[in-house]
């Protein structure tokens, strides 16, 4: 019974509907998934009436950004209350604040001569859906600028770009004194994707924990033998739990659902922790 907690839709940066997502995961023989895309809920509802007609658990979820300093840190929350004030207050703050830089950062791009607009990138986007970086390398795939999001991110969308901008995000430690405010169980996730040292340090993860946050995003694709040992081990010796899972983004990345997997002990404490809405059971 494999269980997915990191799954994203078009209500974000993935490339596929939330029924499809949830429709994909019945196929794969994937029991219970999390939707959690980047600060928004918007996707909860579709998910959850597919998930019901195909028999698949669904957690509801979101990957919150969150920046301490030059760093981008990722918060996922699960079964928060998607109407708690601040929470949504500070989603609409980050989602508005992606919508600015979105803009700025395709300016930059287009000044320089890199054969894009705002126009063709919010052609990408779902009414209403999370904006990011994606959506700018889907606009270069669809002119047949690249053959692939990987490529554009390789070329102009890193986070070492000269065309990187960066956006509002609350700090991590606020982020999760909300999640938990607003009855959902913060993990953070993937704290060890980062190259050339820029990992999430265990001071960082330290901090989270103190102020409630409940595990650790261990099983990721980005995390190496090393990420995982040492992930594994700040865990236990913080008792947090420890989670896996695939960060599928549909065909825009690599990711498979259900690479990497929870145990369903974990996802009990999780469910345990959490009051601010139920899992979705069949
Ligand atoms: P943003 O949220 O706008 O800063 O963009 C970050 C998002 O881009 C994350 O959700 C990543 O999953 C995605 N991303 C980062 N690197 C790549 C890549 N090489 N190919 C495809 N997607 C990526
Ligand atoms: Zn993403
Ligand atoms: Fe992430
Ligand atoms: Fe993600």
């Amino acid at each position: 019974m494999p269980i997915d907690l990191h799954t994203h839709s078009s209500a974000s940066d993935g490339t596929e509907a939330p029924a499809l997502v949830v429709e994909r995961a019945a196929e794969a023989g994937i029991d219970t998934i999390a939707l959690t895309d980047h600060d928004t809920t918007m996707g909860w509802d579709e998910a959850a009436a597919t998930a019901r007609r195909l028999g698949v658990t669904l957690v509801r979820g979101i990957e919150v950004s969150c920046t301490r300093g030059w760093q981008s840190i990722h918060l996922l929350a699960y079964l928060p209350d998607d109407r708690h004030p601040d929470l949504v207050a500070e989603l609409e703050r980050a989602r508005d604040s992606r919508d600015h830089r979105l803009d700025r950062m395709v300016e930059k791009m287009a000044r320089d001569g890199i054969p894009v607009t705002v126009e063709a990138v919010r052609a990408e986007v779902e009414d209403g859906a999370t904006v990011g970086r994606p959506h700018i390398a889907d606009a270069l795939v669809t002119s047949g600028v690249v053959g692939h999001r990987d490529e554009a991110f390789a070329r102009w969308l890193g986070n070492d770009s000269p065309y990187y901008v960066p956006h509002y995000a609350p700090d991590p430690v606020r982020a999760v004194e909300i999640v938990r405010a607003a009855g959902g169980v913060p993990v953070i996730a993937h704290a060890w994707s980062g190259t050339r040292g820029r990992v999430v340090s265990d001071r960082v993860i330290r901090e989270m924990a103190d102020a409630g946050m409940a595990g650790i995003e261990v099983h990721h694709r980005d995390h190496d033998e090393d990420a995982v040992a040492h992930l594994g081990a700040l865990a236990r010796r913080l008792r947090l739990l420890a989670t896996g899972s695939s960060d599928y983004h549909g065909e825009g990345k690599l990711n498979r659902l259900g690479e990497h997997t929870t145990d369903p002990d974990v996802l009990a404490a999780i469910e345990d922790l959490a009051s601010g809405t139920e899992v979705v059971r069949p």
